[in-house]
């Protein structure tokens, strides 16, 4: 069931959302060669205490880390560790904040160094797509107008959408309903309507969309090895377009 906010609630949300900007803003200045991203999960967690916030994936499903940190082929859910990063890599961080009994969830992708050109137009696409999914957020509006708007973007650039794996409600708890594919499902799907708060997501590969599990039964990967990038905000919908909670 969709449950809708009060403005006490989102403005809860906001302040979520401004810890995990003040977090991401700091993070992408540690993203460069030979950083071990071990490290950058320390800093995550250390962080986050000296805010008073936790960690939304730490133990989530078991999840062992504070930050999802996806490399290259990787999609999502990469587990920090000994993993040193190099030129040329895209780096995806997936972080969540919970402070005051809310969560906010987002992502972005960052290059390391000189990037090929395919890296940054992945990039830049999968941007662009979540930028196409935001405005299509509006009251009175349906959510298969989000996943159209975020599938035709990607498409019409060469590239394509995850199905495996969707955006989502966000609020009390990390993932709530309803998912948010970044595909169209056949139907507009439900109304979108004031007080909605959705975590919009497009994973996109410059390959082919399947993906697989890797070994440590986390991490999903591009089943083809193609590059993947991911950027994902939080947002409210509040009037007749929608506010970024986890603006950069
Ligand atoms: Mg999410």
């Amino acid at each position: 069931m969709v449950i809708i906010k009060s403005l006490e609630e989102i403005a809860i949300m906001r302040q979520c959302g401004k810890i995990w900007a003040t977090l991401m803003r700091k993070l992408k200045k540690e993203i460069y060669a030979g950083r071990k991203t071990q490290e950058l999960d320390i800093m995550v967690s250390r962080e986050l205490e000296e805010l008073g916030a936790k960690a939304s994936f730490k133990g989530y499903q078991g999840f062992p880390c504070h930050l999802c940190i996806s490399v290259n082929s990787e999609v999502v859910h990469g587990i920090p560790g000994e993993r040193i990063l190099r030129e040329g890599d895209i780096v995806s961080l997936d972080l969540g904040v919970k402070y005051k009994g809310f969560h906010a969830d987002g992502a972005i992708t960052v290059g390391i160094g000189e990037i090929s050109p395919q890296a940054k137009e992945l990039m830049a696409a999968t941007q662009g797509s979540l930028q196409a999914g935001i405005a299509a957020a509006k009251c009175g509006g349906h959510l298969g107008d989000i996943s159209t708007a975020i599938q035709s973007y990607v498409e019409l650039r060469g590239f394509s959408v995850i199905r495996e794996y969707t955006g989502h409600g966000v609020g009390r708890a990390l993932h709530e309903a309803p998912q948010v594919p970044n595909f169209s499902f056949g139907g507009r799907g439900i109304l979108l309507q004031k007080g909605m708060t959705l975590a919009i997501e497009p994973m996109v590969t410059a390959g082919d969309w399947h993906t697989k599990l890797a070994p440590n039964q986390w991490t999903v990967l591009t089943a083809d090895g193609s590059l993947s990038a991911h950027f994902e905000h939080s947002i409210a919908i509040i009037d007749s377009e929608a506010e970024i909670l986890t603006q950069l």
